[in-house]
């Protein structure tokens, strides 16, 4: 299959919200007045963001999923995202009616496991775009350009959307005695991770915790409600610690809070005394939740959002002048060696 067949086949859809889509040189696009263009670029690479070997539908979803969850903590309406796509080999799919054919069809032996890049096929390509497309639909976003290579399998989106001006969710609007609030529940795909890393035995919420790693939902209702709410935003992808440790760095600011205001599963809630699910909540990530800080006067704004989204948003603590991030449990001080995820520790 040629480069040009598989872009259309796999990667060309109508883009509404664009003026041009796949196909020339650049696409168009324009933004609505009053509003700025917020862009953001995140790359996957397979054995470090995501198992090769893992479900292309889920690779798919995730790799639009962890863009739109960055537009969402500015802030902004994810609208248009670009797909650059490294592909390591394209075997062609078992034919259908095997053997039937005088032995013209065969079986593909891929030259490499797919764990390392090898056996991309067809049905892995169609799985990937199915994959990257439910989320594009759920997130209302157009797939408009991008570019497809050979090589190592990586997987680089780039997203647009807009704010209005001035409206931004910044990391560095934190001001002193403000909440620190998040979403959802925190380490559930840490916890997934460590499971599938044979480090523990997950058997409650083995599932969720699955999902929370595989398949993110961006909090992209609530990220645009925060707009006029919260003083500074970030989504959650390196670990607690580390994503809020930017906002204060940011704001030049200082905080506590406590974990046991942080939410969890259940089954998560039950072992916080144990230090690998302390880390996995503090400082785990990939779970793509929000993390922000609102002014007090903003809890009832908060509480009700909650109930409207249907969505836990729990208070976690308050920012101050002096700078450190203390963490507590209970009335004692918690120190953890790793504050989050960083590809160069
Ligand atoms: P050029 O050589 O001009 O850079 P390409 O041949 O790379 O153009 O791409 C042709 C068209 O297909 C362009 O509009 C480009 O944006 C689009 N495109 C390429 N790869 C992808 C992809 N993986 N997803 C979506 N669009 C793509
Ligand atoms: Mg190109």
């Amino acid at each position: 299959m040629s480069e040009f067949n598989l872009i259309a086949k796999y990667f060309t859809r109508a883009c509404p919200q664009a003026d041009l889509g796949v196909g020339d040189d650049c696409a168009l696009v324009r933004v609505a007045d009053g509003c700025q263009l917020a862009i953001s670029s995140d790359m996957l690479v397979a054995g470090t963001h995501f198992f090769a070997d893992a479900a292309p539908y889920d690779i798919g979803w995730k790799s639009l999923a962890v863009n739109v969850s960055d537009m969402v903590a500015m802030g902004a309406q994810a609208k248009w995202v670009t797909l650059a796509i490294a592909l390591p080999q394209i075997l062609p799919s078992p034919l259908q009616g095997e053997g039937q054919d005088g032995g013209r069809s065969f079986t593909p032996t891929p030259t490499l496991p797919l764990k390392e890049g090898g056996g991309i096929n067809e049905a892995w390509l169609a799985e990937f775009s199915r994959g990257f497309f439910a989320c594009a639909d759920a997130f209302n976003v157009d797939l408009i350009g991008g570019d497809t290579t050979k090589g190592p399998l990586n997987i680089s989106v780039t997203i647009m959307g807009e704010v209005p001006t001035g409206k931004a969710l910044r990391r560095d609007g934190a001001q002193a005695g403000d909440d620190i609030w998040v979403s959802g529940n925190l380490g559930s795909a840490a916890l997934g991770l460590a499971h599938l890393q044979e480090k523990i035995t997950l058997t409650n919420e083995l599932e969720l915790c699955l999902k929370a790693l595989h398949k993110p939902t961006p909090r992209a209702a609530l990220g645009l409600a925060l707009r006029g709410i919260a003083n500074s935003c970030i989504d959650i992808s390196d670990g607690l610690l580390a994503d809020l440790g930017h906002i204060l760095k940011a704001s030049n600011l200082g905080a506590t809070i406590h974990l046991e205001q942080i939410p969890c599963l259940e089954s998560v809630k039950t072992q916080l005394e144990n230090p690998a699910y302390q880390t996995a909540v503090l400082a785990g990530g990939d779970d793509y939740e929000l993390c922000f800080t609102a002014p007090t006067i903003q809890r009832a704004a908060i509480e009700s959002l909650s109930k409207t989204l249907d969505l836990p948003i729990a208070r976690i603590g308050t920012t101050r002048m002096d700078i450190g991030l203390q963490t507590m449990h209970k009335e004692t001080e918690i120190k953890l060696t790793k504050y989050g995820f960083n590809h160069f520790d």
